[in-house]
């Protein structure tokens, strides 16, 4: 029986690595496109979600929409014993703040999160927002169904909360519905700092905005296209760090970064039959997200969204022009490119909430010598480490090498000037943390 049960534990310690986990395919398939549908429907008919917009009716306006919002989570939670603490995050935003700010308003933002087992103070999050516009950003009154921009986006986390919350994960999810966004991303500001006062640890921040749009201005109709925007570095970086990139390097290897390799490698994994765009840049340019205050703050953030944009669908009044169907309606948006999206960030969501922590403690060694050497700080939960390296110039971690639960390797005949070289913990189901770029060096 012993012999057995150790040939049984050398089978699972050779295999294990090269192995997916069956769950990751089960969330993917309990996505749903017809509760997408529904939903960005019902977000749609509120007639405009405008973050200044009526909050008294019950049918239309920020308020109803957010009630509603609300009350979904609610009754998600009542599905899985009460597995989700939902509230209101609110902030008063005095007239005059920004242009676009004509009237006093409470920012109000949904939040739904799902305590994690081990660490219910770390937190994974995915965000959707509310709110919705037309041609004139400050009209909170003309109908603005903002079904692409962003109803898809706030579908897809209430659909990821229902197939996440029949799991139970590690560290916390967090479901959010950001108001605010377009009169210039106030939710996500309120919320990031919200999360600074309790002293959250946020692993990340997936920001989705645009998930259903498949033919874009550009003529290219894609189904299984879409965009991971990442900042290079974090804007809170100190003097002395970026000096240190001079020398050690890090120039595209910021906390944001990682954890956009982190979703395309895990996206290729387990849906190969998605095309992952790794966008080397904050956001498009010259414009705004949600996950933005979230990197102002020092958290790393991502925003996920479709590849191929209509701008004659965003941000546009209703109307038949020169031949064009102005405005963001639901007959714009496409379901089943949503569900994908909607399954891409559950999959990482749960990913990421199984795994352990990251190792704090990043060191690298190995000038003028024939090896490169690691060293790190062990975690809470990890049952081993795994040494990442790239040419580069690659944009992905392409090589890798398990090293086992040790707190040091050293790569021999792999010579440090030629390489990039990160680490990342592995748990016991073979869920990883995202990389972790050496923060300091050794000799
Ligand atoms: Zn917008």
């Amino acid at each position: 029986m012993k012999k057995l049960t150790t040939l049984f534990a050398i089978l699972i310690a050779t295999t294990i690595w090269s192995q997916t986990d069956s769950r990751i395919y089960d969330i993917i398939d309990a996505v749903s496109e017809e509760r997408i549908k529904e939903d960005v429907t019902k977000l749609a008919n509120f007639g405009t979600r405008h973050t200044l917009s009526d909050t008294i009716s019950q049918t239309r306006g920020i308020g109803a929409a957010r009630r509603w919002i609300k009350s979904e989570f609610e009754n998600i939670a009542t599905t899985c014993n009460n597995c989700l603490e939902v509230f209101y995050q609110k902030n008063f935003i005095k007239k005059g703040d920004s242009d676009r700010i004509v009237k006093d308003v409470e920012i109000v933002n949904v939040v739904a999160i799902q305590r994690g087992t081990t660490y219910p103070n770390r937190f994974i999050i995915m965000s959707g927002d509310i709110d919705s516009r037309v041609s004139d950003a400050n009209n909170f009154t003309s109908d603005s169904p903002g079904a692409n921009d962003n109803a898809s986006g706030m579908a897809g986390t209430i659909e990821a909360a229902r197939v996440l919350s029949k799991y139970q994960f590690e560290n916390s999810i967090i479901y959010v519905g950001l108001s605010g966004e377009e009169q210039g991303l106030y939710g996500g500001q309120g919320l990031a700092t919200y999360a600074k006062e309790k002293g959250w640890d946020i692993i990340g921040i997936f920001n989705n905005d645009m998930i259903g749009n498949i033919s874009g201005v550009d003529g290219i109709v894609s189904n299984v296209d879409f965009r991971i925007f990442s900042e290079p570095v974090p804007p809170t970086e100190t003097d002395k760090e970026r000096m240190a990139r001079r020398f050690y390097g890090g120039e595209v290897d910021g906390i944001s970064r990682q954890l956009a390799r982190y979703v395309h490698k895990n996206t290729q994994t387990y849906m190969p039959e998605m095309n992952p765009m790794l966008i080397y840049r904050l956001d498009r340019f010259g414009r705004g997200g949600h996950h933005r205050p979230f990197n102002d703050a020092g958290f790393a953030g991502i925003r996920i969204m479709e590849a191929h944009e209509n701008y004659t669908q965003q941000h546009q009044d209703i109307r038949f022009e020169n031949g064009i169907n102005y405005g963001d309606v639901l007959e714009h948006v496409n379901f089943a490119y949503a569900k994908k999206l909607t399954a891409v960030n559950a999959i990482n969501l749960a990913s990421l909430a199984w795994a352990p922590p990251a190792p704090r403690e990043v060191k690298i060694g190995g000038i003028v010598a024939p090896a490169a050497k690691m060293q790190w700080s062990k975690v809470h939960g990890a049952v081993g480490y795994k040494i990442y390296w790239r040419d580069t110039t690659a944009p992905t971690w392409d090589h890798s090498r398990y090293v086992g639960d040790v707190s040091e390797h050293t790569l021999t005949g792999v010579v440090i000037d030629n390489f990039f070289f990160g680490v990342a913990s592995v748990g016991k189901d073979g869920f990883e943390s995202p990389v972790v770029f050496p923060n300091g060096i050794f000799r």
